[in-house]
């Protein structure tokens, strides 16, 4: 069958930034599965894989709007160090989590000063095109519980122990 909305697919993938590094992989894991249509990856890379079929491989080019957005300068704040936890190890690169009017965020450190900690609460690959080397590994209908759940079952995914 084709990838079309409510399929289970498999995927294996390499992610590299604009600079050629790679930034993730399936490979040294296990195939990424997932719901097609329900917004579970990134809008281009589904909008990509629909109409696919198991086997193919394709190489997909995504630009910061279809994936995790472009880097918004006022979502990086400064916030005073007293609203941290006495035990936060605020170091350049530490990641917490933060609320905000959108629901919980994560933010990461991008700089500390005495009195102030700087946060950027953009996605780290905000502002990024990437590109994903992708394999279709599996391609099946979705059963009726693993709809209702909008979740992947079985031994390759979610596991209800
Ligand atoms: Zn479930």
């Amino acid at each position: 069958m084709r990838i079309e909305k409510n399929a289970v697919v498999g995927i294996e993938y390499t992610l590299t930034g604009e600079d050629g590094q790679v930034i993730d992989s399936s490979r040294e894991r296990e195939p990424l599965y997932y719901i097609q249509g329900l917004g579970q990856i990134i809008p281009g890379l589904e909008t990509a894989l629909e109409g696919r079929s198991h086997g193919e491989e394709l190489r997909v080019k995504v630009p910061p709007e279809a994936g995790y957005g472009e880097h918004r300068r006022e979502l990086i704040r400064e916030v005073p160090k007293e609203r941290f936890p006495d035990d936060a190890d605020l170091e350049i690169g530490n990641q917490f989590r933060a609320s905000s009017e959108q629901g919980p965020i994560v933010v990461t450190v991008t700089q500390v000063a005495e009195e102030v900690v700087t946060v950027d609460a953009n996605h780290p690959l905000a502002g990024e095109t990437l590109n994903f080397e992708v394999e279709i590994v599996e391609v099946r209908e979705a059963s009726t519980e693993e709809l209702d759940h909008g979740h992947v079952h079985g031994q390759d995914g979610h596991d209800h122990a």
